[in-house]
C-alpha cells in the first residue's frame, strides 16, 4: 500500500502532519469487500489522496499547521471530503500546509518544514507544499490543495506534479477553513491531467452550505482530453515575462508554446497592462479578508487556549501564543487596511484595481481561448533562502495572484527542468468555467 511509500520517504520528506492509517486501511477493505461482491465502483474507490489540513475532517485533526487548532477536530467533513468518500476515496492523511495558507514555501508552518521530493534541500512551494510533495514523493496518488494567490500551482510547479486552481464558485468551499473568503479555492494536484479532470468531476458543483457555489450544469472533464487543439488562440501575456523572470524559465515556457503551435494552435503576444498593481492589491485584500477571517480565533470556541486571568488577557494571550509571525503579520496589515481612515486610500483602491485586472483578462478573453504564463518566476528555492524576507517570498506568485483576483481557473504542469533538473512549471489560464479548453490544452502538450 501506499503506506510502505510513506514509511520509505516520509521522514525526510514530511508532507503529511497527521496519518491517518488505521480508517484508511478500512476504507481499503470495503472496497475490496465491493469489488469481491462483484458491485461496480467509482474511479475513485481505492485511491490515495492527501487532504490539505485546512479541510475539515470529521474526528480527524485540522489545523492549519498552527499552534492555535494544534488539536481541533471538527465535527464534520467539509464538502469535497464528503464527495471523495462518497466516491469511496481512501484519505491518507492531512497534508502540511503553511500556517493558514499564508506562505509559498511551506516554511511558515507551525509543524514542520516538508522538503521538496525532487531535492530535499528545497522547499515544495507552498501553501500547498505538503499536498504536493504526497502526490510527487508517491505518499498519495492524489492531493487536494487550496489557491488564494497560488497555493496550488506554485507548489505543483515547484515539485513537477500537475495543479488545478478551478473557477471561484465551482468547487464548495464548505469546510475548508477560510483565509480570504473572495479568492480562495480547492483544487486537485495530481501525477498527470487525465487525474486531474477526473478528480475534478466529483468535486465540482454547487452546494447548498456554500452561498458562493455557483449552480451550472458540471460536464465530465475527462472528454475534454483529446488531443485536437487545431485552431486554438493562444494569448502571452508580456508582463509575465519580465524582469524578474528566470532566464531558462522563459526559455522552457516559450518552447512549450511553440510546441503547443506545432500541434496546430496559434499564438500571439498579449499585454495585461494592470499586472503590475496586482501584487499590491492582493497583499491589502488578502490579509483585510484574512484579520476578519481569523477574529474567531480567541481561545474560547475551539483551539488553543492559554491560562491567564480574565478574559482580555486570555484573548491576547491566546493569540499572542497561537499565532506564528506571518500570520500575526497579516492580522496586523489587514487590521490597519480597514480601519476607518485609511479604508478608502488602501482597502477602497485595493478593490478598484482588482477590477482594472480583471477588465485585462475580460478583454484579452475576447480574443484568446487561454492564456499562457511560466507558474511562478522561479525553480523550487533552497530552504531558508526567503524565510527571512516576506517580500521576497511574495514575489513567489506574481503570476499566479491575478488569476485569484480575477476568480478565473488556472492550471499547473510540468513543461520541462532548468539546469540543475528542478521542474519547471507552464501556467494556463482559461475562461471563468471554461476548465475545459485549460484541459484540452493541458492533455494535448502532455
Ligand atoms: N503565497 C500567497 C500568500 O501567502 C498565496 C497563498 C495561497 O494561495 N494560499 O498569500
Amino acid at each position: 500500500s501506499v503506506y510502505n511509500q510513506i514509511e520509505e520517504v516520509e521522514s525526510d520528506v514530511q508532507a503529511y502532519v497527521t496519518l491517518t492509517k488505521e480508517d484508511a486501511l478500512q476504507r481499503a477493505k470495503e472496497v475490496d469487500q465491493k469489488l469481491a461482491n462483484g458491485e461496480e465502483v467509482s474511479p475513485l474507490a481505492g485511491i490515495p489522496i492527501a487532504i490539505k489540513d485546512n479541510m475539515s475532517t470529521a474526528g480527524v485533526k485540522t489545523t492549519c499547521s498552527s499552534e492555535i487548532l494544534h488539536n481541533y477536530k471538527p465535527p464534520f467533513d467539509a464538502t469535497v471530503v464528503e464527495k471523495l468518500f462518497a466516491e469511496d476515496a481512501v484519505m491518507v492523511g492531512k497534508a502540511n500546509m503553511d500556517e493558514f495558507a499564508m506562505g509559498s514555501s511551506t516554511e511558515n508552518s507551525g509543524i514542520q518544514v516538508t522538503k521538496n521530493p525532487c531535492d530535499l534541500e528545497r522547499v515544495p512551494g507552498g501553501s500547498s507544499g505538503g499536498s504536493a510533495a504526497a502526490v510527487a514523493a508517491g505518499e498519495a496518488t492524489i492531493a487536494l490543495g487550496s489557491d488564494t494567490g497560488g497555493s496550488i500551482r506554485q507548489p505543483a510547479s515547484f515539485c513537477g506534479v500537475v495543479g488545478l486552481k478551478p473557477t471561484y464558485g465551482l468547487v464548495s468551499r464548505y469546510g475548508l477553513v477560510a483565509f480570504a473568503s473572495s479568492l480562495d479555492q480547492i483544487g486537485p494536484i495530481t501525477k498527470d491531467v487525465t487525474d486531474c479532470a477526473l478528480t475534478l468531476n466529483y468535486i465540482a458543483g454547487h452546494d447548498q452550505y456554500d452561498s458562493t457555489s455557483v449552480e451550472r450544469e458540471i460536464p465530465d472533464y475527462t472528454k475534454s482530453l483529446t488531443e485536437d487543439i487545431a485552431g486554438l488562440k493562444i494569448g502571452v501575456p508580456k508582463e509575465y515575462f519580465g524582469e524578474g523572470i528566470d532566464e531558462e524559465v522563459k526559455k522552457s515556457v516559450w518552447e512549450a508554446i511553440e510546441q503547443l503551435e506545432e500541434l496546430g494552435a496559434e499564438y500571439e503576444e498579449v499585454s495585461l497592462p494592470h499586472t503590475e498593481y496586482a501584487l499590491s492589491a492582493y497583499y491589502l485584500i488578502a490579509p483585510a479578508e484574512a484579520s476578519s477571517n481569523l477574529a474567531r480565533y480567541d481561545g474560547v470556541r475551539y483551539g488553543l487556549r492559554s491560562e491567564s486571568n480574565g478574559l482580555i488577557d486570555m484573548f491576547k494571550e491566546t493569540r499572542e501564543e497561537g499565532f506564528g509571525d506571518e500570520v500575526k503579520r497579516r492580522i496586523m496589515l489587514g487590521t490597519y487596511a480597514l480601519s476607518s481612515g485609511y479604508y478608502d486610500a488602501y482597502y477602497k483602491k485595493a478593490q478598484k484595481v482588482r477590477t482594472l485586472v480583471r477588465e485585462d483578462f475580460d478583454q484579452a478573453f475576447k480574443e484568446y481561448d487561454v492564456l499562457i504564463s511560466p507558474t511562478s518566476p522561479t525553480t523550487a528555492f533552497e530552504v531558508g533562502d526567503k524565510s527571512d524576507d516576506p517580500l521576497e517570498m511574495y514575489l513567489s506568485d506574481i503570476c499566479t495572484i491575478p488569476v485569484n483576483l480575477a476568480g478565473l481557473p488556472a492550471l499547473s504542469m510540468p513543461c520541462g527542468t532548468d539546469e540543475q533538473g528542478l521542474p519547471i512549471g507552464l501556467h494556463i489560464i482559461g475562461q471563468a468555467f471554461d476548465e475545459e479548453t485549460i484541459l484540452q490544452v493541458a492533455y494535448a502538450f502532455e
